[in-house]
């Protein structure tokens, strides 16, 4: 007996980049923030009551998005808590896409969980190449004859950035269709769409406590919009979880986005290693497009990607590989911590002699 339903049997999930437990690895792999979370959030987790955990959580996340509202300089109604910025991007495929109706676009070579959400939710996909460069072909978005787009900014797994002229055009040019902006990593590029989220009444900006605040392993992200996109949102959340993102997760979150000067510090050392590790790189003969994110993208070396993602896990640094036609000559870096860097360098250079 198969008790599996045909969607279920049919679907590939999206897989994760590996935590391993085998031994401690220099990880380089999933986009983590080699730094603490702020020491004003560690406090909150620490003091955190365990007897408030007999209550459900604010069904809302009311006092979260307030302080994520303060933050961004927008409305409580403006912002939507989801457990993971995941969650957010998912729900997001009900609420502006219809099964029946015209697809969701987005690049060939981008955040690979939009493919896996639009077929777990049956919504057409109308996919553009990057271009040579890796860069959106946006000129070919422009033109698709489709209900809207998830742009991922910046892009992940290439590191490249649009700047917020480019989006703004692009936004205002595609007028009536919703534009999805996916900015998981913006805090280390630091061009935010979500000033424009007042003028522009298509735009969503989703972003997440994961990276720039080193809260991975609290699952929370959220999205900044207009208020009618906000309520779809809601609407599908509310038919699916009544209570999303979870008492402490709201209560360090909300410390962790007051904190706002912690995660620009701490992006600032991220962003100066970038700097580094990318021009060691280059020197070690790898392409290397410039990186908005905490994360390069490097490759077309004399060795493929696979045998140095091996050789690398081999000499215990863990970095992503993906066995896919372009990604395959290259890996996905994350940006440690100096030293972190340092090893990753030195096992390169082993490697490559
Ligand atoms: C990491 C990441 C996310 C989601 O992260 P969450 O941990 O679910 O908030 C979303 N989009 C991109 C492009 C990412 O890299």
């Amino acid at each position: 007996m198969n008790f599996l339903s045909k969607r279920a049997q049919a679907i590939a999930p999206y897989t994760a980049g590996e935590q391993p437990a085998d031994k401690q690895y220099v990880k380089l792999n999933t986009n983590e923030n080699p730094y603490p979370p702020s020491p004003r959030a560690t406090e909150v987790l620490r003091a955190f009551d365990a007897g408030a955990l007999r209550l459900y959580p604010r069904p809302d996340a009311d006092g979260l998005r307030a302080a994520i509202a303060r933050a961004e300089g927008v409305e409580e109604g403006n912002v939507f808590c989801g457990n993971g910025s995941d969650e957010v991007l998912a729900l997001s495929f009900p609420a502006f896409f219809d099964e029946e109706g015209k697809p969701a676009c987005f690049a060939d070579l981008t955040y690979s969980f939009y493919e896996v959400f639009a077929a777990f939710f049956g919504v057409k996909t109308h996919i553009v190449p990057l271009k040579a460069d890796f860069s959106f072909d946006l000129a070919a978005m422009q033109t698709a004859d489709c209900a809207g787009y998830y742009l991922c900014n910046p892009n992940a797994p290439t590191g490249i950035a649009l700047p917020i002229e480019t989006v703004e055009n692009f936004v205002a040019s595609v007028g009536e269709r919703i534009v999805i902006a996916d900015e998981a990593y913006m805090d280390f590029y630091g061009q935010s769409a979500v000033p424009l989220t007042k003028k522009y009444k298509n735009l969503l900006v989703v972003k997440t406590f994961s990276k720039s605040y080193s809260l991975a392993g609290i699952r929370c992200g959220y999205a900044v919009g207009d208020e009618a996109l906000i309520g779809g949102l809601f609407r599908m959340k509310d038919c699916f979880n009544s209570y999303p993102v979870d008492a402490v997760a709201q209560a360090v979150c909300t410390a962790a986005v007051e904190d706002k000067d912690y995660r620009d510090k701490t992006a600032a050392l991220v962003k100066r290693e970038r700097a580094r590790l990318r021009e060691a790189l280059l020197s070690l003969g790898f392409t290397v497009p410039e990186s908005g994110a905490n994360f390069l993208f490097a490759g077309r070396v004399k060795k493929s990607g696979g045998e140095l993602y091996r050789a690398l896990k081999e000499e215990g640094v863990l970095v992503r590989h993906w066995e896919k036609p372009i990604l395959r000559d290259f890996l996905r870096i994350t940006i440690g911590t100096p030293e972190q860097n340092d090893v990753l360098l030195a096992k390169l250079k082993q490697i490559l002699k």
